[in-house]
């Protein structure tokens, strides 16, 4: 419906790279309207989108400006715990909805398959010779249909009461985004690291994306309908922002 007001986008992206009191920061002019400062995830990588129109020394000034926020969020990043590689051996932490599991793996000569015991433990059954390689990857299947099996209940339920239907649902592993809705084609996609935090942090993540069928921009209308279906999204945003991987696109 919003056709008729939309002009072409030029999708042309300048890059260049500066750098500014110790900070290499990469610099895209597009076509668009406002500068946008990011710090992207995992290692506080510095993002400025200016417009084409822009002069350097203009983002220079803004870049400058925001110095002392720069500083501080490039910070938090060295702080920020990192997940260290997982070897998947016995006595391995490994975080499930929420809770942290410890691995048990068992020695199984069949196909390999993963289940959770009493609650405290992820009985990992593989083969014995199995390699890292194969491991992951059935660990990361099974994180798959365990992720699969909590959005189906979420989309059926958000769907209904928001009164929007996405075309195609997909889990991803992406770096930088909790959750991406790509709103022409009512396409969303939803990071498999969700599998790892509590149900109402996949919640609030399906329901911001489905917001974008009815709201495009992070604007105060898009606020307004999170504030109606989902009250204390801002809990949610700040405890899945205050771990790992952090999206720097998630309200
Ligand atoms: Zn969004």
């Amino acid at each position: 419906m919003f056709k008729f007001f939309k002009k072409k986008r030029d999708k042309t992206v300048i890059k260049s790279e500066i750098i500014i009191s110790g900070f290499n920061i990469t610099v895209l002019k597009k076509d668009i309207k406002n500068l946008h400062l990011n710090i992207l995830p995992p290692d506080g990588k510095i993002r400025v989108s200016a417009p084409k129109r822009m002069d350097d020394s203009s983002v220079r000034v803004f870049i400058i400006s925001k110095l002392p926020w720069i500083e501080k969020h490039v910070n938090s990043f060295k702080e920020r715990p990192r997940e260290t590689p997982k070897e998947y051996v016995s006595g391995e932490g490994h975080y499930f909805k929420g809770e942290i599991y410890l691995l048990n793996v068992i020695e199984y000569s069949g196909k390999p398959y993963i289940i959770i015991n009493n609650n405290k433990n992820i009985d990992f059954y593989v083969k014995k010779n199995a390699d890292l390689e194969e491991k992951k990857k059935v660990f990361l299947r099974w994180q798959r249909e365990e992720l699969a099996k909590e959005l189906f209940g979420i989309f059926n339920k958000w769907q209904e009461i928001m009164g929007v239907s996405a075309n195609e649902i997909r889990i991803k592993r992406m770096k930088t985004k909790w959750g991406t809705c790509n709103i022409k084609a009512k396409r969303i996609w939803i990071n498999l690291e969700l599998i790892k935090k509590p149900v109402y942090c996949i919640e609030y993540i399906v329901v911001h994306e489905l917001t974008h069928l009815i709201e495009i921009n992070h604007n105060k209308r898009f606020k307004e309908i999170m504030d109606k279906f989902i009250p204390l999204w801002r809990n949610y945003k700040k405890e899945l922002n205050g771990s790992i991987l952090q999206g720097s696109k998630i309200l």
